[in-house]
């Protein structure tokens, strides 16, 4: 790839290309069988019962907290390291984002932080699984069971991720002394919902699959889906077992809650359907080029590359770098300029979410999550999607290396 490299970006094929345009061709362009072959396969795929394909993954977000009962009052605790949907999912409800810190080394949601910011107005957690990486979903799953909270995972950039969980089994393990049984572990994919609720995926051309616009909400729990499937089509339900009035006629429909029009069309979803065959080629082309940043970079003091932690084996959406600033002569953002004018894509994910003007006008303020703040201070994401050649990553490495050592020795 010549010329200007992205930090993200999609990879459509020519099979691709043909079934949609034989969708294109057919009666059926919205709401077709496609939708459902779609959702089947993304259940199957990830574990889950269920599936319901939104036309955004931030509709999907605005759909599970609506579905999780999040209303006028309710405090949602989440991260601020994350792109705006993830918070404004709650805002529409009319509910109050409550921003609880991140660890220092994966950047996810730190446990710790969230139970600091329980409060008897406290309805649900909305983890963000960032760079690919699941959150510490078991630990957060615990601390919602014992407050009876609702787990909204925010997958959007975890599609295909897998995480060990520990399930300590009821039953002794074979000359085991103790009474307690043998920890029993077993890779579990993000989405199965051993420890969500509601897991949301975006379909956005830089995730991992797309749709061009797109996303789903798995779930276990038959409630929800129905529920999911009224908010995504104006609260309409054309099922005569669901209806209140029975007797009107054929042409008879009901509108039960206030919902959008949040569809995804059936052109739409045959991509979606082919993008999910190539995941497993996807994952693996994105493991190996993390596999050469890293090994390209560890020995250089400056740079800290991304810690994956042994539970799990992230998707990996985002390549972040952490600059050790006080070791540096230049500052994160002439380095960021120097990236660009070098046609590297560089990005910053992600302006802690209350910096934001609107959230600052909703009372938020500078100070809140100091972790997350001193990691915006020094993160640059660079280039990753599979269709990055070698020479691609190459000339990143080389590049970085060029900056680095230039105004290192401070
Ligand atoms: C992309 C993204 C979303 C929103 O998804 P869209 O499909 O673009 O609406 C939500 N949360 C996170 C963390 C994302 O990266």
């Amino acid at each position: 790839m010549s010329g200007y490299l992205p930090y993200a970006r999609q990879w459509i094929s020519e099979e691709e290309i043909k079934e949609v345009e034989e969708v294109l061709r057919s009666d059926w362009i919205t709401q077709g069988s496609r939708v459902s072959e779609f959702e089947c396969a993304l259940a199957e795929f990830v574990g889950a019962k269920y599936a319901v394909a939104l036309s955004s993954g931030t509709a999907a977000l605005h759909a599970a907290c609506f579905v999780a009962g999040i209303k006028q009052g309710d405090e949602v605790i989440t991260t601020p390291v994350t792109f705006a949907a993830t918070s404004n999912s709650i805002l529409y409800l009319g509910g109050r984002p409550v921003f609880a810190d991140i660890k220092g080394d994966t950047y996810n949601i730190d446990p710790q932080q969230i139970e600091k910011k329980l409060t008897s107005a406290t309805r649900a957690i909305i983890p963000v699984d960032f760079a690919g990486q699941p959150a510490d979903l078991e630990k957060i799953g615990q601390i919602a069971q014992k407050h009876g909270l609702v787990v909204v995972e925010d997958a959007a950039h975890a599609l295909g991720a897998e995480y060990k969980s520990c399930s300590q089994s009821k039953v002794p393990g074979p000359g085991s002394k103790t009474n307690l049984g043998k920890k029993k572990e077993e890779w579990i994919k993000v989405g199965s919902c051993g420890h969500s609720d509601m897991t949301v995926f975006s379909f956005h051309p830089v995730k991992l699959i797309t749709t061009g616009e797109g996303g789903v909400v798995v779930t276990n729990n038959k409630d929800y889906c129905e529920k999911l499937l009224l908010f995504r089509s104006h609260g309409i339900t054309k099922n005569e077992k669901k209806m209140r009035n029975k007797e009107e006629g054929p042409w008879y429909y009901e509108m039960r809650l206030l919902g959008y029009n949040y569809r995804i069309t059936d052109f739409q979803c045959v991509l979606g359907l082919g993008q999910l065959r190539r995941l497993g080629e996807f994952l693996a082309r994105r493991k190996e080029i993390v596999k050469m940043y890293n090994q390209a970079f560890q020995n250089i003091e400056e740079i800290i590359t991304p810690y994956e932690r042994p539970q799990v084996k992230p998707a990996w959406h985002l390549y972040v770098i952490r600059l050790k600033l006080s070791q540096l002569t230049a500052t994160r953002r002439q380095i960021f300029e120097s990236l660009r004018k070098y046609n590297i894509g560089v990005h910053v994910h992600y302006i802690p979410v209350y910096y934001h003007p609107y959230y600052q006008e909703l009372g938020y303020n500078k100070g809140l999550c100091p972790g997350a703040e001193q990691y915006y201070e020094e993160a640059i994401t660079l280039p990753l999607f599979p269709r990055m050649k070698d020479r691609d990553v190459l000339k990143v490495i080389d590049r970085v290396k060029k900056i680095i050592t230039r105004c290192c020795g401070k």
